[in-house]
């Protein structure tokens, strides 16, 4: 798998962060979303996958 984000998109609800906090995190000054990693194992996948489908803005990307 491999996570891309689309910074512009973000609108900081943080909700991916909910969803898979070993993958994302925001940063402090405005809350846009930061991608730990991008290339996550396999145990992590269903946890981005949730993230992604949350994303009100649908700023993650995947490809698998
Ligand atoms: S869920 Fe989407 S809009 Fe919210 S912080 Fe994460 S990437 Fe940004």
């Amino acid at each position: 798998m491999k996570i891309t984000v689309e910074e512009d998109l973000c609108c900081g609800s943080g909700l991916c962060v909910v969803k898979a906090d070993q993958v994302f995190d925001q940063r402090d000054e405005d809350g846009v979303v930061v991608v730990l990693n991008d290339n996550p194992p396999e145990e992590q996948y269903a946890g981005v996958r949730d993230a992604a489908a949350v994303c009100p803005t649908a700023a993650i990307h995947l490809t698998e």
